[in-house]
């Protein structure tokens, strides 16, 4: 039997488990965060992995929404207050609990990671991955290998962005994934409509019904996602952006920011660097934490 890896995507809302064997995750499920993770407490996390577990799992993987270093959660700060430990070793509370090695890393660079290597970023030299969802993240791949800088590169939602007034979660004020992402979505269209309130499926919803407070907010977070794309574009000249997460499937919004994108580029040759929305879905998370563990190993 072929062995296989117990993949893991933990999101702040929503966590993803699957088998991964080759290049397919097998028997992907899906659950609320807050239904595995109880206020610290990841035991329902763990029983659930042994409900997922097969005979053949000889390793687990995960991407999880935060800074990670060494098989510790260093900050996870899009995550409600007390969910995920101060310096939560996760890979050694996993691994004593399931037996085999456990290798952690950012979900966004997993994204990233393989989106470029079986996605829309398959057999190109330089993808930049973003993720639109609770948060605001970002992963940089060169040549088949994670570029991390020092270790925070790529983490494009605290780019400094002129309108944005809310407090980040990393406790800095005017940062981008305060407007670009579902709760800045949620915060912009509540400005706007004279206190709605309302999450990101709802707005998009609305502006698609003609919602003058809805047009408003979506129109913002599209200049928003223009704005990263062409810092991305300019900084970085990559051959593919792929753009993926739960704000990303929002109805013209990549459509619509790729257009301020070839309006608003310094250099012609920049129109030329495809956008793409994700090809692999949440499973890009799941295939990318393998392959980051295989890769990062045998350097
Ligand atoms: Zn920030």
């Amino acid at each position: 039997m072929r062995s296989a890896t117990l993949a893991l995507d933990i999101g702040a809302t929503k966590i993803v488990i699957g088998r991964v064997l080759g290049e397919r995750a097998r028997a992907v499920e899906r659950h609320d965060t807050a239904a595995l993770i109880r206020r610290g407490d990841w035991s329902p996390l763990a029983a659930r992995l042994r409900v997922a577990w097969k005979p053949n799992v000889r390793s687990v993987a995960l991407g999880i929404a935060g800074v990670v270093e060494d098989g510790v959660v260093l900050a996870a700060p899009n995550f409600p207050a007390g969910a995920v430990p101060r310096r939560f070793p996760i890979a050694r509370y996993l691994g004593r609990r399931l037996g085999v090695p456990v290798t952690v890393a950012n979900d966004t660079e997993c994204f990233a990671f393989g989106e470029a290597a079986f996605g829309a970023g398959r057999r190109r030299r330089r993808v930049v991955g973003l993720t639109l969802g609770t948060g605001l993240g970002g992963g940089i791949v060169l040549d088949g290998l994670p570029y991390r800088g020092a270790c925070l590169a790529g983490e494009f939602g605290h780019l400094p962005f002129p309108s944005a007034a809310t407090r980040c979660g990393c406790g800095q004020i005017g940062h981008l994934e305060t407007i670009l992402s579902g709760p800045g979505l949620s915060r912009l269209y509540a400005l706007a409509s004279g206190g709605r309130v309302a999450g990101a499926p709802v707005v998009a919803r609305a502006a698609r019904r003609g919602d003058a407070a809805a047009v408003e907010s979506l129109g913002q977070i599209t200049d928003a996602l223009a704005h990263l794309l062409l810092t991305v574009l300019v900084a970085w000249d990559p051959d593919v952006v792929v753009v993926g997460g739960g704000l990303a499937s929002i109805p013209r919004l990549l459509v619509n920011a790729r257009r301020l994108v070839r309006e608003r580029t310094p250099h012609p040759a920049l129109r030329r660097v495809p956008i793409v929305p994700s090809l692999l879905h949440d499973h890009a998370v799941l295939l990318g934490a393998v392959r980051l563990a295989t890769v990062t190993h045998s350097r």
